[in-house]
């Protein structure tokens, strides 16, 4: 994969932004990543705000193994050049196709995606309350293919487990969030990945394709800002 270079300073603070406020009595967040593109303008927010956070990656719905390592390997070096804690975590995909068995014909934002949000949440929620985080949250609900609703119902799910954690439901999308994120990835050239994750959305979006007379996606070649195709819209 062609690594491309990494900006000189990172410009957080070039951009204008809403200035983000915790939720009441909160000061620590553990943020649930699910790839750079998504987390670009929610770390860049939080950054801007001064609001202390590390990096959860917890993905273990990713498939084949090589774009989940992209994936995170671009969240990485994002991370890296912010001087943000990246959590690495397991990529335990044994545990996630039991746990969505039987659903492997749902259709996305469906009751498959609901699992999957649970387990990667529960799984967050955990890794906070274990090392001294009190809100957590996540990246997903930056992307227009996500039900918000969906994603804050599970987020508040896996928080409410325990006592003194929150699920912050803050919507990124808003204030010019959606934009910056495209405008962030773009800049950083990061990689684009043209599928939800799992084995199933890679199967349902290559038979969308091929319904539409499009190739088949093809695993880490394409980035954002290479070509002039209205990014977006190419899944
Ligand atoms: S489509 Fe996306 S959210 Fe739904 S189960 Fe697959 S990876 Fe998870």
């Amino acid at each position: 994969m062609a690594k491309p270079e990494l900006p000189a300073t990172p410009r957080v603070t070039e951009i204008e932004r809403p200035k983000l406020a915790l939720p009441k009595g909160r000061h620590k967040v553990l943020l649930h990543s699910c790839c750079a593109p998504c987390s670009g303008e929610v770390m860049e927010a939080m950054l801007a705000s001064g609001i202390d956070y590390s990096i959860y990656f917890y993905n273990p719905n990713i498939h084949p193994k090589r774009e989940y390592e992209i994936r995170k390997e671009e969240n990485i070096r994002f991370a890296q050049a912010h001087g943000i804690d990246f959590i690495d975590a397991d990529y335990d995909t044994d545990n996630w196709f039991e746990r969505v068995k039987g659903m492997e014909w749902e259709p996305e934002r469906g009751i498959r995606c609901t699992e999957c949000f649970d387990m990667r949440f529960e799984r967050t929620a955990l890794y906070a309350a274990e090392n001294g985080f009190d809100t957590i949250t996540s990246s997903l609900g930056i992307s227009r293919w996500k039900n918000m609703q969906q994603i804050n119902d599970c987020g508040q799910r896996a928080a409410a487990r325990y006592p003194e954690l929150v699920y912050w439901t803050y919507n990124w999308r808003k204030g010019g969030g959606s934009a910056r994120m495209i405008e962030i990835s773009k800049r950083e050239e990061f990689y684009q990945q043209e599928y939800c994750g799992c084995i199933y959305s890679l199967r349902d979006t290559n038979h969308h394709r091929r319904q539409n007379g499009r190739e088949k996606i093809e695993i880490g070649v394409k980035f954002y800002g290479h070509d002039d195709l209205k990014q977006e819209e190419n899944r």
